[in-house]
């Protein structure tokens, strides 16, 4: 599948300076804006905004919290909050709390994947986690959950996981049995003859075959995948007619892609 893989654990890094963020001199703060800088960088800006997208930073910096979450996952540790200084700007303690809890369990449970990943230099994060979840966890782990901002980001990531989740979960069990009998029966029913039946047959045994383990694809990639193994067989096949033939099964709920 031609899928450029992202490095899914740069989250790890100082997006300024490139370095690990570590406790100490380089402890991760969050901005409103969702980027994440190492304390050392952000004392250093010469400017009151974020360097990536201008995005102003309302707060006094020294009074942003720390995003511990994230420490955790560069091999910090999580302090008990009750030693740590709180952060005068935080109005809602409670709520603070809980939604911070929330996103440090996160982080626990990303640990063993993280580290899997970074050791054996396999970025997609062992298979475990989908890209589309890789970059809504990461989303909701540069949130400033102190700022008002932060807060309606996390919970933006957070119901965006829980689509996710939900759509994942279709995807798994979604039965080829099941598929392989919608498509014949969506395809008859709409009289798709613009392919010629032996085509036909092979492009719906190719789209079978590609959702068969149940990876999210998108209907631009699943096309592609299509095109690619026809080529040799069948001159005719184009990324038009094929994508008309994808796309005609989508809107039939034959299948779920993104
Ligand atoms: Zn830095
Ligand atoms: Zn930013």
């Amino acid at each position: 599948m031609p899928i450029q893989a992202p490095q899914w654990t740069d989250f790890k890094l100082c997006p300024v300076c490139q370095n690990e963020f570590k406790s100490g001199l380089k402890p991760p703060i969050s901005l409103g804006c969702g980027h994440s800088i190492c304390k050392s960088c952000l004392l250093r800006l010469s400017k009151q905004q974020c360097p990536f997208d201008q995005a102003e930073i309302k707060n006094d910096i020294t009074k942003l919290p720390v995003n511990y979450a994230l420490l955790s996952l560069c091999g910090g540790t999580i302090p008990d909050y009750f030693e740590v200084e709180i952060p005068e700007l935080i109005i809602n303690r409670k709520e603070f709390d809980a939604a911070r809890i929330a996103i440090e369990t996160l982080a626990e449970c990303l640990q063993n994947i993280v580290i899997t990943s970074s050791n054996c230099n396999y970025t997609s994060g062992n298979g475990i986690l989908t890209r589309p979840m890789q970059r809504k966890i990461v989303s909701i782990l540069h949130c400033q959950l102190a700022e008002v901002e932060g807060q309606s980001r996390a919970m933006r990531a957070a119901r965006s996981i829980g689509e996710r989740a939900v759509k994942e979960l279709i995807l798994m069990h979604q039965s080829p049995q099941t598929l392989s009998t919608a498509l014949w029966a969506a395809v008859r029913q709409r009289g798709c003859q613009f392919l010629g039946p032996a085509m036909q047959e092979a492009v719906l045994r190719l789209i079978l075959l590609s959702l068969e383990d149940g990876i999210s694809l998108s209907r631009k990639v699943l096309v592609l995948f299509v095109v690619q193994r026809l080529e040799k067989q069948f001159t005719q096949a184009s990324k038009t007619s094929i994508g008309h033939v994808v796309q005609l099964l989508y809107r039939a709920s034959c299948f779920k892609v993104e």
